[in-house]
């Protein structure tokens, strides 16, 4: 896979804005700006506290071809912009969190969401909450986006890959464990979600509050658990691929750039 990044071509900035947007989200430590680096330097180096977005070109690695080129050549014009992508690394630290969730509120361009999570890290507690309780937010901002859309078409589809990053950690869970545990906490916490809102009076009283706590509500009705199909009622697929970006015998992010493949 590194002859295949060698031919990533990227650099900062002055990139039109035209271009389809992948955003990278995620708790701080998952391996956002690794990835980003390691596709910009083709190595991987030592990555910095990110405090602000930073938005980078990158070109599809070869060995994927974007889904509009399936019937043009490699070489052709036509086939080598549509490898052109923008890839857009948001901080994850809690108070700078709203770099993301603004840029979910108006995402011109966006094309997908790649939220990264640290597979090991989602093993415990702690670090399964965190990213559960994150997750959470940015699957209700995309929910809110759509159901909130006045269009009666809506607005398009905005799908999530949650990248299960540090596959080569032992202590790393499969990406099949990853999806149930994340669907378990998220779960959690739409419930303690919507008790807090009843507690806190919120939707006690005015006749419209029943859909203010249903706009609140991450996916369908029903006090059920919570599982990622129920995203496709909001138009955002989510699924899970494994990976690693560092570390291990070798790098490991085909299947993400796979995915964004199809969507390009
Ligand atoms: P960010 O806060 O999401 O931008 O996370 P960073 O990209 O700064 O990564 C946090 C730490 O995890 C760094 O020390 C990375 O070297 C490390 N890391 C990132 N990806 C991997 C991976 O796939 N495997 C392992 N073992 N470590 C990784």
């Amino acid at each position: 896979l590194l002859p295949i990044l060698l031919h990533q071509f990227l650099y900062r900035k002055a990139a039109p804005t035209t271009l389809p947007t992948f955003l990278l989200i995620g708790p701080s430590g998952a391996g956002k700006t690794a990835f980003l680096t390691l596709a910009e330097r083709k190595a991987v180096a030592q990555t910095h506290t990110s405090t602000a977005p930073l938005t980078i070109q990158a070109l599809l690695p070869d060995g994927h071809t974007p889904s509009s080129s399936h019937y043009r050549s490699p070489g052709d014009p036509a086939y080598e912009r549509s490898r052109r992508f923008l890839l857009v690394d948001t901080p994850g630290h809690g108070k700078l969190r709203h770099f993301a969730t603004s840029r979910l509120a108006n995402p011109s361009n966006v094309r997908g969401i790649v939220f990264v999570v640290d597979a090991a890290s989602v093993a415990e507690e702690p670090g399964l909450n965190e990213t559960a309780a994150y997750l959470h937010d940015v699957l209700l901002a995309l929910q809110k986006r759509y159901t909130g859309a006045k269009t009666s078409k809506g607005p398009k589809e905005i799908p999530v890959l949650i990248a299960a990053n540090k596959m080569d950690l032992f202590t790393a869970l499969p990406p099949n464990l990853v999806k149930l545990q994340l669907e378990k906490a998220i779960s959690e916490v739409r419930k303690s979600k919507a008790k807090g809102l009843k507690d806190s009076g919120v939707a006690i009283g005015a006749e419209d509050d029943g859909l203010d706590e249903e706009r609140e509500w991450l996916g369908e009705g029903g006090e059920g658990s919570f599982e990622f199909g129920q995203m496709e009622e909001a138009g955002t697929g989510v699924v899970v691929k494994g990976g690693n970006v560092v570390g291990g015998n070798g790098v490991h992010v085909g299947d993400w750039f796979e995915w964004i493949a199809d969507l390009l």
